[in-house]
């Protein structure tokens, strides 16, 4: 239930996408890199949730991009991000958390591996997958887990036609032989389907508005409960 962090490139600059979470992580991450001789020459943040935000001055100074609408939502939530990171992963460097800049693009623009953006909302506003053709790796951010359940941005006007676009689009993509989610275990291509089929069951459920369990709320964390019954209620409606 750590925040998985995915780097790609073969030699010298590397793409670094949700650098994560705690500062000892971040300097291990650094090590491991500067060890492979890899320096970061881009970085990627899925969405604007505390824990894929973050940032180390020893992974040095490149772009940080993330879609338009999560850049928006980083600037306007920007104390309570930060107040999250201090709370939770104390001794980050809080001025570099939520710096980003706004790419509106089909691709992150850097000479490296080509990285394609699947960019929907339902989770976070401005969520933004990254699909690494060369390797058939689908870098999910918070979908496609096989530990957590969906989990809707329900401030959203519609975030059950939100979230079943962003499954749509993700599905859409040709190729995925990996997928990576930002909580969970990699899977292989058909368990990337298995997973696709679980979240729109979850959604199709919710949609009744009448208590359901899912198989992975049983293991799961208190909080995962807690927002599953809070979905729940928000589609049952006056009883
Ligand atoms: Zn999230």
């Amino acid at each position: 239930m750590t925040t998985s962090t995915v780097v790609a490139g073969a030699s010298g600059g590397c793409l670094v996408i949700d650098p994560a979470v705690t500062v000892a992580d971040l300097a291990a991450l650094a090590t491991e890199l500067g060890e492979l001789g890899l320096r970061p020459a881009v970085g990627w943040s899925t969405h604007p949730h505390w824990d894929h935000v973050i940032w180390s001055a020893a992974l040095g100074n490149p772009p940080r991009y993330a879609a338009p609408a999560a850049v928006t939502l980083a600037e306007t939530e920007r104390d309570a991000i930060r107040e999250w990171v201090r709370k939770s992963v104390p001794g980050h460097d809080l001025s570099l958390v939520g710096q980003l800049t706004a790419l509106d693009a089909p691709v992150i623009p850097w000479d490296g591996p080509q990285a394609r953006l699947i960019v929907h909302d339902g989770h976070a506003p401005g969520h933004g997958a990254v699909f690494l053709p060369d390797s058939g790796v689908l870098v999910a951010g918070d979908m496609c887990s096989d530990l957590e359940i969906p989990l809707l941005d329900t401030v959203a006007d519609d975030p059950l036609g939100d979230y079943r676009t962003g499954l749509e689009r993700l599905a859409s993509v040709p190729g995925v032989r990996q997928v990576v989610p930002g909580h969970g275990h990699v899977g292989d291509a058909s368990e990337f389907q298995r997973r696709l089929a679980a979240d729109f069951a979850y959604l199709d459920t919710l949609a009744l508005g009448k208590p359901f369990s899912d198989p992975r709320l049983e293991d799961g964390p208190d909080w995962m409960r807690t927002t599953h019954e809070e979905q729940v209620r928000y589609y049952q409606g006056p009883a």
